[in-house]
């Protein structure tokens, strides 16, 4: 068998697109793929405006793993083609052992293609880190329930700061499937309809786009093994807890008997967006003024306004 553009040996087949391709193709389909997807969630976004907008800057949100780190290259080179801006935002949830390696990693990458490093801690909104959080309030579900609602709290406060104009996640295709399997699962059609990548700017809240949407995962660690990307590959003292755990799982099952059951997802989810209406419009949470899906923002239900930091880094 041999690639499906040249002679050359294989090195992935891509089973739900049935191709194999060599190493200097796979990479090249990989790249084509997440360039090609900023380029239409940027136009889906801004419409005409973006041929306005010469100075668009980009924030990459970048904890120094394969999928935020492969992001990083491309999305940088991309830009940097284009005369785009780009900074990278690091959250640092307080998670000794864990994130630092991989937010150090994360600083020599950035050191190495001149990007401007931001970062932000737990500790610089609630006053301490996840791992202090969790002992001292052990959460009823698992520890990622708080350590999501801190990290998006922390991320959109740092864009803001950074003064950018967009955000950029590096969710692959298998965290993006989960995440609107566990959506349909729990009858939250509202949360499906505000998901990532976002097509309509709201006030406060930095749109959030998803250039590796369609890659699946083992794709993200190939690119990055082959095209010699140094990424940390820790795990997460409580990964083990996450809710999402039993949906990877059955999304793995799925996938392998019905080879493009997480593409169809986000196909489907696509489709759903198209001809719903667009969920309700965000508004101001009364206590701390950042954009809530209707009274009281999850962040100060669960840490009250005292938990804003000292600095007044969350407006
Ligand atoms: Fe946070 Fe859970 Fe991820 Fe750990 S596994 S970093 S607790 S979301």
């Amino acid at each position: 068998m041999e690639c499906r553009r040249c002679q050359s040996e294989p090195v992935i087949f891509l089973r739900y697109a049935g191709r194999r391709l060599c190493r200097r193709h796979f990479l090249a389909w990989i790249a084509g793929a997440v360039t090609r997807e900023l380029r239409r969630q940027l136009r889906a976004l801004e419409g005409q405006r973006l041929r306005e907008r010469a100075a668009l800057r980009l924030g990459i949100a970048l904890s120094g793993g394969k999928d935020s780190t492969v992001m990083l290259h491309l999305a940088t080179e991309w830009a940097r083609q284009r005369r785009l801006e780009v900074v990278a935002l690091a959250v640092d949830e307080g998670l000794p052992d864990y994130r630092p390696p991989s937010l150090a990693l994360a600083a020599q990458h950035c050191a190495a293609l001149e990007v401007v490093l931001h970062t932000i801690g737990f500790r610089d909104i609630i006053g301490e880190g996840l791992s202090e959080l969790v002992a001292r309030r052990p959460p009823a579900a698992s520890p990622c329930s708080p350590c999501g609602v801190l990290r998006r709290r922390a991320l959109n406060t740092l864009a803001r700061e950074a003064e950018v104009d967009v955000l950029l996640l590096g969710h692959n295709l298998d965290d993006c499937a989960q995440t609107i399997l566990m959506n349909h699962a729990r009858g939250d059609v509202d949360r499906l309809l505000r998901m990532a990548p976002h097509l309509h700017r709201q006030p406060g809240l930095v749109p959030r786009l998803l250039p590796l949407r369609r890659v699946p995962e083992r794709e993200v660690m190939l690119y990055a093994l082959l095209s010699g990307i140094a990424f940390h590959d820790g795990t997460c003292p409580y990964a083990g807890e996450a809710q999402r755990n039993v949906f990877r799982e059955t999304l793995l099952q799925l996938e392998s008997q019905t080879p493009g059951t997480r593409h169809a997802l986000l196909r489907g989810a696509d489709r759903l967006r198209e001809r719903l209406d667009p969920p309700r419009p965000l508004t101001p949470c009364p206590e701390c003024g950042e954009p809530a899906g209707g009274g009281i923002c999850r962040f100060c239900r669960d840490y009250g306004t005292g938990a804003q930091p000292a600095g007044g880094a969350v407006s």
